[in-house]
């Protein structure tokens, strides 16, 4: 039998969207194979359905993109960048990046952030501990060791945050925190017993009654598609930790929430459907209708 009149092998799957090309990758939020355009146009199309449906911007807006030069501000610079190109979003968008000053670790992402500016055509604004309250997190972390470090760097670069983007007029902050990061934080406050927060950390806008509003147009965003998605478009991101990140709590509930999505894919989405379902009955009284049917249904006799 001639080489090329020999039956195909059949292992070859097409791609469950187009039904034309080979799947060339399995999506880690549905587990459907899928070829690398359609895996593009789908992960593009959902962050475009959550920013209509949460209306999350407005014609005109001047929009920050918190930008650490990691994998999921890079992605959002480049995703929001083409959305705004592709559905005239009309946003002047800009990247904002604080300097902590970590030596080894943020001088070295903030040159893929300078990187980025070029690539993608959008202006860079850094501002630094340094110059805001004349200390660096080098010089912390020497004066008070590696206990509450983070406790100081989160309060400052809220702060930080909110001074380059008054200084850059923008009207909101658009971070990447992705659905893996909110359903960290739904357990995390679940374990603490920090029900105050637990009733926030699911909001896609926050800071509203604040200076400069937050949103995070990637809520609904596997972490795993975010890595593929910069893998295949061969886009510039920096992946080293922080020196001084201890992660020790939330690096336990990282690693259960990664357990779960190995069982379940849909878990990830899950938690941060419950937690808003339980936010909205907390906001209605003090014990919620949904505690009560809870109750109800897992208290009554199985028929
Ligand atoms: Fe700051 Fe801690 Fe994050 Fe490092 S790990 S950047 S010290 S909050």
């Amino acid at each position: 039998m001639e080489a090329d009149s020999k039956p195909k092998k059949s292992g070859a799957r097409l791609c469950c969207v187009c039904n034309q090309n080979r799947a060339a990758l399995k999506r880690p939020k549905t587990l459907e194979q899928i070829c690398r355009e359609c895996f593009y146009a789908v992960f593009e199309e959902e962050i475009h359905q959550v920013i209509l449906e949460n209306q999350l911007f407005k014609p005109g807006d001047r929009i920050a993109i918190g930008a650490s030069g990691g994998k999921d501000s890079t992605v959002l610079a480049y995703v929001l960048s083409e959305l705004n190109r592709r559905h005239n979003y009309g946003l002047d968008l800009f990247l904002l990046s604080v300097d902590e000053g970590i030596t080894g670790y943020r001088d070295d992402s903030l040159e893929t952030v300078k990187r980025n500016e070029l690539q993608y055509g959008l202006p860079l604004k850094i501002v630094s501990y340094k110059d805001l309250y004349g200390w660096t997190m080098d010089e912390i972390v020497k004066m008070i060791g590696l206990k509450n470090n983070c406790t100081f760097c989160g309060v400052f670069r809220r702060q930080a945050l909110d001074r380059g983007a008054a200084l850059l007029k923008v009207d909101k902050v658009a971070t990447g925190h992705n659905a893996d990061d909110i359903a960290e934080t739904v357990l995390l406050n679940i374990l603490r017993g920090d029900i105050a927060r637990l009733s926030r950390c699911t909001s896609i806008i926050t800071g509203e009654d604040g200076p400069i509003p937050r949103c995070k147009p990637f809520k609904y965003t596997y972490e795993k598609e975010i890595v593929m998605y910069a893998y295949f478009k061969k886009l510039d991101y920096f992946s080293t930790e922080c020196i001084y990140s201890p992660n020790a709590y939330r690096g336990f509930a990282r690693e259960f929430i990664k357990d779960l999505e190995r069982i379940r894919p849909r878990a990830i989405l899950d938690i941060i459907k419950s937690e808003m379902v339980q936010s909205l009955c907390l906001a209605g009284g003090a014990e919620s209708r949904f505690t009560k049917a809870w109750h109800w249904s897992y208290s009554r006799p199985k028929q």
